[in-house]
């Protein structure tokens, strides 16, 4: 299982980039699966909802930009981290892209230091539960260095599932997530668990909160949500 690590989805035909782009991934610490193609992209996103997508203007069937747009207008995948690798560096080409809401772009050819550090940078600004600093709510402090849970400066004894949801809710304060947001967005592969698992989790959550369970509240019938309030 790969659930822990980061997992950016390449969308790319060019075997050659495929292997650099894979290898500079691997060697930064994440997971990363190739597709060739838009339809095959569009496929995997169905099963499996990476952290992040490369995706190349150019592809076999449709353009980057066409499954972009659709990206965009799903209501699951709306706001995925894309990045587009492009060989064009016409200006125009650029805007388009980012007009189409590509979080940014590198034009080919790039160095792997240049593609490690444009998606550290995308990763920061729109997943937060992935950077690597200390956040905190009330007396709960979670460090995603050493995966651990401290309360009131104790160090608490939380499973790992509870742990990723925890850190997930810490990064998205005061937001309401429905449980099948939860599933795609703590577990990343919304076939494998059923909804109800979530609220079994949330319990398991609160109860190793003790006191501090109640940051985790119950929202009839949409979900959860992390509220100081
Ligand atoms: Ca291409």
């Amino acid at each position: 299982m790969t659930a822990d690590k980061t997992t950016i989805l390449i969308v790319e035909d060019e075997p050659a980039i495929v292997e650099l782009v894979s290898f500079t991934l691997k060697e930064a610490g994440w997971h990363a699966i190739a597709v060739n193609s838009a339809t095959d992209a569009w496929d995997m996103l169905q099963r499996r909802v990476p952290q992040l997508i490369l995706l190349d203007w150019m592809l076999p069937d449709q353009t980057g930009l066409r499954l972009l747009a659709r990206i965009r207008a799903d209501r699951q995948l709306q706001a995925m981290p894309v990045i587009m690798l492009t060989a064009k560096s016409m200006e125009e080409d650029k805007i388009a892209g980012l007009e189409h809401g590509a979080d940014d772009y590198i034009t080919k050819p790039f160095s792997p230091r240049e593609l490690t550090a444009r998606i550290k940078a995308v990763l920061r600004r729109k997943s937060p539960e992935h950077a690597q600093k200390t956040m905190s709510a009330g007396p709960v402090n979670l460090d995603p260095v050493s995966c651990s849970v401290m309360l009131d400066g104790q160090k608490i004894e939380i499973g790992h599932a509870e742990y990723k949801l925890l850190k997930f809710l810490m990064a998205h304060p005061e937001r309401v997530f429905s449980r099948g947001q939860l599933l795609d967005k703590v577990w990343g592969d919304h076939v494998v668990i059923e909804e109800r698992t979530v609220d079994v989790h949330v319990l398991r959550l609160r109860k190793a909160l003790k006191d501090a369970g109640d940051l985790i509240k119950t929202v009839r019938s949409v979900g959860y949500m992390l509220s100081e309030k």
